[in-house]
This record gives structure tokens, sequence and C-alpha cells, in this order.
């Protein structure tokens, strides 16, 4: 396994990278996953985080994603979530490269990951993006076409729906935020759902209280992105 890192990744880089790590997993309950977002950060810190047992970690543009995900490929283990808007014409490089894709927006979506996961002869975890509230800056299903639509993601031998992601509106109250986490977790039980991905550097505490089983932390634990 390809250990090293490149001459140019400070000691301080790795150290922080450490402590911010441990410091996090120490907060969560066992339960609680963490994504590590690495969108905007490049793969020194990635291996960095590797090198600590970290698995899962997301990204939200293909193109960034490729060299990336090729440059780790000896950190056999890795996960790769996709956790951004997916164009259709970048399904099929999703398909090939990630392990999960947590941002499920639309029906349409759905059925072509479905299609092009057969084609591709594989089985895509996906989880539905689910918007409580309206948003205009995103996408996402409205509660009520999850109940519609799921029952037919389930009979889709290449899809397997394992739960809801959400991502509150920005400006909103923490009261309000709480709201949106709870009718999250509420509606995965209600469908049998077992994982919320749901709460970012700003708010996963209060996603976590309301029962995420996921949270999916960039800047908190990476810094601030360049790009
Ligand atoms: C960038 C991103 C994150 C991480 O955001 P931070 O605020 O930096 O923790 C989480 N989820 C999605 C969908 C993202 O695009």
């Amino acid at each position: 396994m390809e250990r090293t890192f490149s001459p140019n990744i400070s000691l301080t880089l790795i150290v922080s990278l450490t402590s911010r790590i441990k410091e996090l997993r120490r907060c969560l309950p066992p339960n609680v996953n963490l994504l590590a977002v690495s969108k905007g950060h490049d793969i020194d810190a990635i291996k960095c985080l590797a090198n600590c047992g970290q698995v899962d970690f997301g990204e939200s543009r293909l193109q960034e994603a490729l060299p990336k995900i090729s440059k780790l490929n000896d950190f056999r283990n890795l996960k790769w979530h996709f956790v951004g808007r997916l164009q259709k014409n970048k399904v099929r490089g999703v398909v090939q490269k990630f392990d999960v894709i947590q941002s499920v927006d639309s029906f349409k979506l759905a059925e072509r990951v479905s299609r092009i996961s057969e084609e591709e002869n594989r089985h895509m975890e996906i989880m539905l993006q689910v918007k409580f509230l309206e948003d205009k800056n995103k996408g996402g299903f409205d509660v009520v076409d999850v109940i519609k639509y799921l029952p037919k993601f389930r009979n889709m031998p290449h899809l397997n729906v394992i739960g809801l992601m959400t991502i509150p509106p920005r400006g909103i109250t923490s009261q309000e935020r709480k709201h949106v986490f709870k009718e999250c977790r509420n509606l995965s039980n209600s469908l049998s759902l077992k994982d919320c991905s749901m709460g970012m550097s700003n708010d996963w505490e209060e996603a976590v209280e309301a029962g995420a089983t996921w949270i999916r932390i960039g800047s908190l634990l990476f810094g601030e992105r360049s790009k």
C-alpha cells in the first residue's frame, strides 16, 4: 500500500488532520458514520485521513474526483460517495468509480442509474435526497414523491436504496433545522430505511441528536476549501 506523502505536505497539516479526525470520532455515537467530504482538497490530505483509518470519502464533482480516485487506487478499502448534483451525462462515470450515490434527487435520475448500473454490471447503493422545505437552490424529492417512488426503486435489481439524505436550506433557524432533521429521521423510519445522511460542518451536532447515521464533514476536518 502506498503510504508515502509527496514531499510538500507539511507536518502541521498531518498533525492537524490527525487530531481533528480523532476528536470528531470521539464525539460521535457508535452508530454514526463519518463521511469525509474531500472536494476541494488534495490527495495528500485524503491519504493522511486514510492512514488514520478513514474509509468513506465524499466528492461532489466527477471531473475533480476521477484523478483523485485513480491516484488513491492503492488504498484498496476506500469507499467513495458521490454527494453532488449529478448531471445525466456523468452517471456512467459515477457508477463506474463510486460505491454510493447519496444525491439521487429525481425519478429519472434513479432510473438512469439503475439502467447504467445494469450495463456496467454494478450494484449501486443509493440514498434519496429529500427536500423538507422549499429551496430553489437545491434538487431533491418532495416527501410525497419519495413515498410514491420508493417501491419502484426497490424493484430495480441493480439499486439498493439504503436511506435518505437531506441538506436544509441556508438561513433558517437552528430550531427549524432540527425540525427538518427530525422529519428526515421519521420518514426514514416509516419507510424502513436505516440510513439518514444529514449534518455538515456547521450543523452536525443537531443532525446527530435527531438521529443521523451519516454526517458529511468537509471544512471542519480539512479546513477551508480553496475552490
Ligand atoms: C461540500 C458538501 C459537504 C461538506 O460541507 P462542509 O460544510 O464543508 O462540511 C457536505 N455535503 C454536501 C452535499 C456537500 O456538497
